[in-house]
């Protein structure tokens, strides 16, 4: 089923040239501070956690290089013989519980997985994102669909160079989002705007999902935090078709797409195991706090499993 949407910007059948996405940035304002709400809870994360975790600066998003820079975690006292665990939050900058999801599983958790494994945190991968509460960049880009070469979101590209840079082989990624009613009334009606196609329509699944990797699914990996989240909040049901969000149900509360063909930050590795997680912040059972918990739920379900592996 497809349905018609108008959107305020463009003409319906017309794909968006350079006038149309201008004009979709002109309508974007800042409604939160990266700086004040996220950089901040970063470095006094940092200051009580310095023993264990370097703080680096790995580039600046060019809209504004004083605002939007761009920090990640890292373990301090590197250990050659254990594996290395990559998580990322804010990809989607209006996906809230991405970001303090990221940031409350160093603050909690991390210590107790360090023993086992290496670890690079990047929170807030989009903080234009963040602050203007968006999905896409200031391009009309959307950076979760530009995760290959010299694609075309530099918050992609600076996340990519550095981690890819490092040259470490890395066993599991975990990179967190939501999905949210706006996707629905504001975000798909763009996209289809933009590109003058016709938006499929679904619901907006009801609870936590993941998202695994067509090629590398995992069943194991992606059972251990589904169970793992559902101690803390609910697993979104698939829908009549058996389907979540369009795609065919793999296995309860999860499905796979093919993460490196679609640009998706979890295809961006080549970690064994990859795992994109969906929390619905808007359900009627859920609030914020109870997401940035399911995020953490899922970071140490995968974690858990993967100890257990050892
Ligand atoms: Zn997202």
């Amino acid at each position: 089923m497809t349905t018609e949407q108008s959107y305020k910007i463009g003409t319906p059948g017309q794909p968006w040239g350079s006038a149309e996405k201008s004009a979709w940035y002109q309508a974007q304002t800042v409604k939160r501070s990266y700086q004040s709400q996220v950089v901040s809870k970063i470095k006094s994360i940092h200051q009580s956690l310095s023993e264990l975790l370097d703080l680096k600066r790995y580039g600046a998003l060019s809209y504004n290089t004083d605002v939007y820079e761009l920090w990640l975690f890292m373990s301090k006292q590197w250990q050659q013989d254990k594996p290395t665990i990559l998580v990322t939050g804010g990809v989607h900058g209006y996906e809230t519980s991405g970001v303090f999801g990221a940031l409350r599983f160093v603050e909690t958790e991390l210590v107790k997985y360090s023993e086992h494994f290496n670890f690079i945190v990047a929170p807030c991968i989009s903080p234009w994102g963040y602050e203007t509460i968006n999905r896409w960049n200031p391009n009309a880009v959307d950076p979760n669909r530009s995760f290959y070469k010299d694609g075309p979101a530099e918050e992609s590209k600076n996340i990519m160079d550095y981690v890819l840079g490092l040259n470490i082989e890395l066993l599991a990624h975990i990179d967190l989002h939501e999905t949210t009613d706006t996707d629905n009334s504001e975000f798909r009606p763009a996209l289809a705007a933009r590109d003058a196609i016709d938006q499929k329509s679904w619901n907006i699944p009801d609870g936590f999902y993941g998202v695994g990797d067509s090629l590398k699914p995992q069943p194991e990996f992606q059972k251990a935090i589904i169970d793992s989240v559902s101690k803390v909040t609910h697993i979104a049901p698939a829908d009549e078709s058996n389907k979540l969000i369009g795609s065919d149900l793999a296995q309860f509360g999860v499905i796979n797409y093919p993460t490196k063909e679609l640009g998706l930050c979890a295809g961006f590795t080549d970690a064994e195991y990859v795992s994109t997680t969906e929390v619905y912040p808007d359900s009627p059972k859920s609030d914020a706090e109870n997401c940035i918990i399911a995020q953490v739920a899922a970071v140490t379900g995968g974690l858990n499993y993967l100890v257990g592996k050892k």
